[in-house]
Parts: structure tokens; C-alpha cells; sequence
């Protein structure tokens, strides 16, 4: 097999490094974990990126979770368009932020009130301090391996690529914030238990992501989030669902619908973005009603609500109907059966995870059910595969602790190429 070239590719950034931290807008970007050069994009087209140099690859990364709908959705590009020509930004209030909120707030269980943010990680920063303005309280719960952004209270035992980089706590992080967030191991309820024991009315909420995503995915185990819902009650704690990752991609209801369980408070981003920079936190009015200006505490931004961003995400929500989610069962099934065919005819371990449009798989034995079990993931024969499946045209997360995501873009001509890719490497590895 001849190999792709990456020249132009490789000149960019070669020119990012001398002018940007690790040449990168984001760390996971420079692929330093799988030791290959990373490509430029020139675009994107469904289920397909083309680089610069002009190779087109089936695309499992999706912008890191946002694109559902595939590349450039025709509908979403339409609306997008349609929008900007009337204006980029008001730093006011307009109609498409309305038609949003009431967008999330007819899926998502837990969503009575709803405020927009730019990211993700504003989304959790500013959730964090509505449940510690709300309770009274300072200690904040989250999960080894667990990743919800980079505020300063979250970045502790971090996954994502935290973990891809061998970076379990940042410098930079004040000890006194480091004091004020314990970490437990996913799917354990007695560590959540002990440290309500140990901390008793001094934990404001616990921050899970309903189905862990930036370990590789994780699924709860039975039982785990209705414990946590109940922990939580019981101790006058807030239960807040970081559904950065997971919402709309689990289920039509986001994971809290599919597995019934509602917490106090949400926070979205990703899908909700269509591909645009957003992030939201909700919850009942109850509690949001305590942030600014119906309540003290603080929150704001300049650009929050942009109307590009509420627009592609109503043109997104809108086309998410129960069908897709059937399709997005059908596509995965194929996959993760074929991906654990492979495997085994190869007689290499592979334990395959899935969670509505998202699924990760690792190089062990499973099952895989928190941080310590992803760490036996055999991470240099992953580094091999990625290479090879470059090579081959499948674009994958360069990190063995990322989940992988479909879009409705994704048919099964393109997950035969796959699979078909995959065997190809599988023969490589046992080389
Ligand atoms: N929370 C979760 C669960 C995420 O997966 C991410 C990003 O991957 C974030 C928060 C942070 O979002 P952003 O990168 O938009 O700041």
C-alpha cells in the first residue's frame, strides 16, 4: 500500500509550531500520543474530510461530538447563512435564542430555565458555581477520568487529553481549589458514599457525565445514576449531569431520558452547536432563577446566545427525530458486531463500548467500567492502529482514551470500508 501524502499537511505544521503552543488551538489536536504528523483540513462533507493535500477520509471524530448530522448539513449551512446576512452578533436579545431554548427544553428532562455559554467548559464552570451560590456549600464530587472542560475546580484527575497527555493535575490549578473537588472512581457508589460521610454537609453537588466519554466511553453500570440521585437527595447535595458529550447523542432525550433518571442540573454543549461554538446549563427554575439578573449569582458573556450558534442548533435539534435514533442503533450495531468479529478472528482483545451514537473501543479484556480498567488498554498497539487506519482513510480520535461518534451521514458502505480497513490493520499488527 502506497502511503498518503501529507506534505502540505506536514509544512503547515511545521510553521504552527514556531508560532503556536504545540502548533495547536487545543492539545489533542498535535497527536502527540499516536506519533504521527497531524493533517489540515480543507473541508468537510457528510461523513467525509478532505486535507489539504486531498485525501478524503470517513470521519469518526465529527468536530469531537458536534456534527450529528454529518459536515455542512445543507438545512443547518442554509439557516447559518440566511442568519449571518442579517447580522453576526447583537450582544442582545433575538428570537432564534428563544426557539433554542425551547428546542432543549421540550428533550431535556431536567431543562425548566435555560442560560446559553460558549463552550462546554463554561457551561460546567458556571453550573459549579450556581450549585455552590445555590447550596451554601464549597466541596464539589467528580469522577477519576472524567473530563468537564478546563475550569480551574474540574481539571483534577482529568480524561480526555489530560490523560492522553500523561497530565493527571495542571499546574497552574490553585491548591485551594484542588482542596475543594474530591474524585471518586466512576461507577462506584460506596467512594461516593465515604466521602459524604466524611464531608457531611459540606458537598455542594457531584459532576458525572451520565455515560463517561472522555475515558474512551463508559457506560454506567445498573444502578449507578439512580444511587447517585439518591445520594444526593439525601444529603441536599445537587446531582449535575455533564451531557456535554452525551446529550442528544444517547438518546432523543439526552442520557437522562434514556436511562430515567433527572438530575438537578444539566449542562449541553456540543450538539446544541450544530458545529458552532455554544454551551448551556439548565435546570428547574427553582434553582436557576438564583442566577443573574433574577438572581445574585454572577454569570455573563459577550457573545452568549450567539445568534449563528442558536440558529444551527435549532436546524440541528429539529431534524433529530426518533428515527434517527433507530438508524444510529443499526449503524453501531454493525460496527461494534463487525469490530468484535475482527478481533476476535485475530485473537487480538478488543472490549467494545456503546452508548446511543457514541461507542469507544479498547485494546483489553473486558469489561471496561472506569479509569483503572482503561488503563490496561494496550495504548502502543493503539498508536500502530491509528497510523495504519490514516493510511487507509479512516479518521479516528488520535487517543485511545476518546469516544468515537457516527452521524446520520454515515451509511453502511461506509462502515463496510471500515471494517474492511480494519481487518487490513489487524493482519498489519499481527505482523
Ligand atoms: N464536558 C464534557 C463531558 C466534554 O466532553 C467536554 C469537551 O469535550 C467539555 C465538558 C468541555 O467542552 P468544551 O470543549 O466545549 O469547552
Amino acid at each position: 500500500m502506497s502511503k498518503r501524502n501529507i506534505i502540505k499537511s506536514q509544512t503547515a505544521f511545521k510553521e504552527a509550531v514556531t508560532k503556536m503552543p504545540g502548533g495547536v488551538s487545543s492539545p489533542v489536536r498535535a497527536f502527540n500520543s499516536v506519533d504521527t504528523d497531524p493533517v489540515y483540513f480543507d473541508r468537510g462533507k457528510g461523513a467525509y474530510l478532505y486535507d489539504i493535500d486531498g485525501n478524503k477520509y470517513i470521519d469518526y471524530v465529527l468536530s469531537w461530538g458536534p456534527l450529528i448530522l454529518g459536515h455542512a448539513n445543507d438545512k443547518v449551512v442554509r439557516a447559518v447563512q440566511e442568519t449571518a446576512a442579517k447580522g453576526m452578533s447583537f450582544g442582545a436579545n433575538h428570537l432564534s435564542e428563544l426557539a433554542l431554548v425551547d428546542e432543549v427544553i421540550k428533550r431535556v428532562p431536567s431543562a425548566e430555565s435555560v442560560r446559553f455559554v460558549n463552550s462546554g467548559t463554561e457551561a460546567t464552570m458556571s453550573a459549579l458555581r450556581l450549585a455552590r451560590g445555590y447550596t451554601g456549600r464549597d466541596l464539589i464530587i467528580k469522577c477519576v477520568g472524567s473530563y468537564h472542560g478546563h475550569g480551574d475546580s474540574l481539571l483534577i484527575k482529568a480524561g480526555s487529553g489530560v490523560a492522553t497527555l500523561g497530565l493527571p493535575d495542571s499546574p497552574g490549578v490553585p491548591k485551594g481549589t484542588v482542596r475543594d473537588t474530591i474524585t471518586v472512581p466512576y461507577n462506584d457508589l460506596e467512594a461516593v458514599e465515604a466521602v459524604f460521610k466524611q464531608y457531611k454537609d459540606q458537598v455542594a453537588a457531584i459532576i458525572v457525565e451520565p455515560v463517561a466519554g472522555n475515558m474512551g466511553v463508559v457506560p454506567p453500570v445498573e444502578n449507578y445514576l439512580e444511587g447517585l440521585r439518591e445520594i444526593t437527595k439525601r444529603h441536599q447535595a445537587l446531582l449535575i449531569f455533564d451531557e456535554v458529550m452525551t446529550g442528544f447523542r444517547v438518546g432523543i432525550n439526552c442520557a437522562q431520558g434514556y436511562f430515567g433518571v433527572t438530575p438537578d442540573l444539566t449542562c449541553l454543549g456540543k450538539v446544541i452547536g450544530g458545529g458552532m461554538p455554544v454551551g448551556a446549563y439548565a435546570g428547574p427554575r427553582e434553582i436557576m432563577d438564583n442566577v443573574a439578573p433574577s438572581g445574585p449569582i454572577y454569570q455573563a458573556g459577550t457573545l452568549s446566545g450567539n445568534p449563528l450558534a442558536m440558529t444551527a442548533g435549532v436546524e440541528t435539534l429539529r431534524q433529530l427525530t426518533p428515527a434517527v435514533y433507530d438508524d444510529f442503533t443499526i449503524r453501531i450495531d454493525q460496527l461494534t458486531d463487525g469490530i468484535k468479529t475482527i478481533g476476535k478472528a485475530h485473537q487480538i482483545p478488543v472490549t467494545v463500548n456503546r452508548a446511543g451514537s457514541m461507542f469507544g473501543f479498547f485494546f483489553a479484556e473486558g469489561p471496561i467500567a472506569n479509569f483503572e480498567d482503561v488503563n490496561r488498554a494496550d495504548l502502543k498497539l493503539f498508536s500502530h492502529y491509528y497510523r495504519e487506519m490514516s493510511e487507509r482513510g479512516i479518521y479516528l480520535p488520535p487517543s485511545q482514551f476518546e469516544g468515537l461518534f457516527i452521524s446520520t451521514e454515515h451509511t453502511k458502505a461506509d462502515i463496510d470500508t471500515t471494517l474492511n480497513a480494519m481487518e487490513d490493520t489487524f493482519k498489519q499488527l499481527q505482523l
